[in-house]
């Protein structure tokens, strides 16, 4: 077993001897605590026949846990100046693959088709970039990858969105975007102090086990969503009085909208956060012959 890369001495000695500085604007918080990393990799039960989809390297420390565990790794880094620290860190390790690439532009299912073929079970492992999570997490759940799930670190304040259960504070369009695909958990709260730099909010690491079966069909799954973010819109007001005004054509026609309602069995003076994901399905699809505008 080698030297862990994450420990606070050894970072350093990497940091200093690339001359690396750190890119605020990339998000670029990295872990110096190898317990923690093993705890993150445990989350994922990772098997030695699994593949890890890693989001941003940055030095190597979860990527070579990772590594340890895993058959293969295929890593995602944006930053031109890690790779030959990276070429440095990871070179014990012979079943890792560094792509140089915006994940956010990357074709992921054919990195998968060639860098993990005939490996089944397939996790996203990762201490994400804070300023991209959602769009990170949008983007990978769209793509429909051939994966089982999703072990990541973000802002805590995110994760307890992402994780909400209806009538709680941080329920939103964001719990129902992201629990459409996947049951949502917080595995674990991580303090400020294992990262370098540290960064200025509290961290969380979450896990996401996709659903084998959705936990609601819907004719439209774009406009479940549109039909979920209208309804958070003012959290003070009604769902009624959201739908009236965050649908196209929604103030015109009230009546519409209370037909729907009722369709749905769903009180129009309830407000959006008392509804579960179901009732969101139900009601996207009371409404939608009359107000989703792509048909
Ligand atoms: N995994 C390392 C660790 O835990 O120490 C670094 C995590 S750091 C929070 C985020 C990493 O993501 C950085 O290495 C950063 O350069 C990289 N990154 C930022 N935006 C990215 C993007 N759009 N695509 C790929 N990597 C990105």
């Amino acid at each position: 077993m080698y030297k862990d890369i994450a420990t606070p001495v050894r970072t350093k000695e990497i940091l200093e001897k690339y001359g690396f500085s750190f890119k605020k604007s990339l998000g670029q918080n990295f872990l110096i605590d190898p317990n923690i990393l093993r705890n993150i990799v445990s989350h994922a039960n990772l098997t030695e026949n699994s593949g890890a989809i890693e989001v941003g390297p940055g030095i190597g420390a979860l990527t070579e846990h990772l590594a340890r565990e895993a058959k293969k790794v295929v890593s995602f880094e944006i930053d031109q100046r890690l790779l030959p620290v990276l070429e440095d860190t990871l070179s014990p390790y012979d079943n890792v693959k560094i792509v140089h690439s915006d994940i956010l532009k990357a074709d992921v299912a054919q990195v998968i088709e060639e860098e993990m073929p005939g490996i089944e079970d397939i996790m996203v492992v990762a201490n994400l970039p804070y300023y991209v999570t959602t769009p990170i997490l949008m983007k990978l759940l769209n793509d429909r990858l051939p994966i089982r799930g999703f072990v990541v670190m973000m802002q805590k304040e995110v994760a307890d969105r992402i994780t909400a259960k209806p009538g709680t504070k941080a329920y939103g369009s964001l719990s129902i975007a992201i629990q459409f695909y996947v049951t949502a958990e917080i595995a674990m709260v991580v303090p400020k102090t294992v990262f370098m730099p540290q960064p200025n909010v509290d961290s969380a690491v979450i896990r996401l086990i996709k659903h084998e079966n959705p936990p609601v069909k819907v004719i439209d799954e774009d406009f479940l969503f549109e039909v979920s973010r209208a309804s958070f819109a003012q959290r003070r007001k009604t769902i009624l009085n959201n739908l009236q005004n965050g649908l196209v054509n929604g103030k015109q026609n009230k009546e519409l909208i209370l037909k729907a309602l009722e369709e749905a069995g769903i009180e129009p003076s309830r407000r959006g956060e008392t509804l579960s994901i179901q009732e969101f399905g139900k009601l996207a699809d009371c409404l939608y012959p009359h107000f989703c505008v792509r048909q």
